[in-house]
């Protein structure tokens, strides 16, 4: 894909949404973070289901150390992997309570040292909580990047490389928003919705859909290249 058509599918993005923000609710960077932790395999509804009950009786690192494991659970139980996420959220408050002064650091790699954290959660904290230009690549954003051309690659880092190196400046801050949206709400893993999507003339995927018969949207087929590329971002 060429730089004028990279820059015009921004753009198209922009224009639909202006101002993009996360779907998960918080008003902190420590509560982004655990919210963050917990949309693991999880969507961002159900996330703020659990946090809306939890944050109120617990939203700092001193606060959750001090509800421990078992007492987290309860409140997090609907998010799945509760067992998982629970000790990673207790240990990072912890960790942070004991080498951060209860603070969220803002360093990558100060990020990443913290239990259940990886470079995808440290990139959206660095992103939105902390306003740096990075671009998180999750299933979605893996997906769309692929599928359209736009930046491909075999893997998330791959990914999030070729963005870093092509999206232009002014597009990096919103472009994980941009991404992850397109991926959930129109470009999504088994069909995508093609006929209405705003960057359709400007994407490269092979096999997009057709709205042949309204009636039979959901049955028109997407062959092996996109489930190949959603297989690969969830191993
Ligand atoms: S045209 Fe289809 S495959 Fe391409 S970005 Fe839009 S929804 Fe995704």
């Amino acid at each position: 894909m060429n730089a004028t058509k990279r820059r015009a599918i921004f753009e198209r993005l922009r224009d639909a949404n202006p101002e993009p923000k996360t779907e998960l609710a918080y008003t902190t960077p420590f509560e982004l973070l655990v919210a963050v932790v917990l949309s693991a395999q999880a969507t961002d509804k159900g996330v703020n289901k659990a946090t809306a009950t939890l944050f109120p009786v617990a939203n700092t690192p001193a606060a959750i150390a001090r509800l421990g494991v078992d007492g987290l659970i309860p409140y997090i139980k609907s998010t799945g992997f509760f067992n998982n996420k629970a000790k990673n959220v207790v240990a990072l408050s912890e960790m942070l309570v004991r080498d951060h002064r209860g603070e969220v650091p803002r360093e990558r790699a100060a990020l990443e040292k913290l239990p259940g954290v990886g470079r995808k959660t440290a990139n959206v904290i660095l992103n939105v909580a902390f306003g740096e230009p990075t671009i998180a690549v999750d299933t979605h954003v893996f997906r769309v990047a692929n599928r359209t051309n736009l930046a491909p690659g075999p893997d998330p880092e791959a990914v999030e490389e070729k963005l870093m190196a092509v999206v232009p400046d002014e597009f990096r801050m919103n472009a994980h928003h941009w991404l992850i949206l397109h991926g959930r709400y129109v470009c999504v893993a088994k069909v995508p919705k093609c006929p209405a999507c705003v960057i359709n003339d400007l994407c490269e995927f092979k096999h997009k859909t057709r709205l042949v018969d309204p009636r039979k949207v959901d049955r028109v087929a997407v062959k092996a290249p996109a489930r190949r590329a959603t297989r690969r971002a969830r191993s």
